[in-house]
């Protein structure tokens, strides 16, 4: 063990007391929320140390990295998520590597993900992203055509509908934004029980995406500290 991995010890025991505190505070336990870690633009390495830690999920939001990353060698077998934006000819290349896709967010999508995990004879976990500001460039459906898109998802045969996923709005507060992805996940399991997962909360906002229900957090720079480019 080097001094990278007891940073990331040290980033991870301080924010864990903070999910732990956040999840006390609503009336929930730790236990119940996975922490995916983003390891967007660090090296896997730093996959290795966090699988040292007890990490199992990873986060990545570009299929060429994702695919680079998961095709490494590890102690242990992980669940891969890519958070990222997806474009309809690369995935291919994302199912190859990706257990979960948290951002689907358009029909042609839905048809291009189902083809490629049933080619790929492969199971695929789907989350509906959920825009929550007026910014379309960040992706994600609005609240109002959720179910429609879900129904979409839950008529395929190799995508499993796994719930919610947002990010808060850039201005503002996270609060409203993430009352309003509560209400949306709500009115998703009602038509669909097992789809209760809400992917919110990223480093500067989990606290408040855990008090609104979130049960996975996807931690970039609070864990892994500054990216060494933009990503
Ligand atoms: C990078 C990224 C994260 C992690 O963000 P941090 O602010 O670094 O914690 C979470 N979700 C998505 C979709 C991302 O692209």
């Amino acid at each position: 063990m080097n001094q990278r991995y007891f940073d990331l010890e040290h980033q991870w025991a301080q924010l864990r007391e903070r999910i732990a505190a956040a999840a006390s505070r609503s009336g929930r336990t730790a236990s119940d929320l996975t922490a995916i870690a983003v390891t967007k633009t660090f090296p896997t390495t730093d996959v290795e140390h966090l699988i040292a830690l007890g990490f199992r999920n990873f986060g990545e939001n570009r299929v060429s990295e994702l695919n680079t990353k998961a095709a490494h060698d590890y102690a242990q077998p992980l669940t891969w998520h890519m958070v990222g934006q997806l474009q309809t000819n690369k995935v291919n290349h994302a199912v190859r590597s990706a257990d979960v896709i948290h951002s689907c967010d358009r029909e042609r999508l839905v048809d291009a993900l189902e083809r490629a995990a049933v080619n790929q004879q492969k199971q695929l976990g789907v989350l509906i992203q959920v825009r929550l500001d007026a910014d379309p460039n960040r992706g994600g459906v609005a609240p109002a055509d959720v179910l429609e898109l879900a129904e979409k998802v839950a008529a395929t045969s190799a995508l499993t509908l796994r719930g919610v996923m947002a990010m808060a709005p850039r201005e503002g507060d996270p609060a409203s934004a993430f009352s309003r992805l509560q209400q949306v996940s709500e009115q998703l399991r009602a038509a669909h029980p097992g789809a209760n997962w809400i992917s919110a909360g990223m480093s500067e906002d989990f606290e408040v995406a855990i008090e609104h229900g979130a049960t996975h957090l996807r931690l970039g720079r609070g864990l892994l500290g500054t990216r060494p480019y933009v990503g």
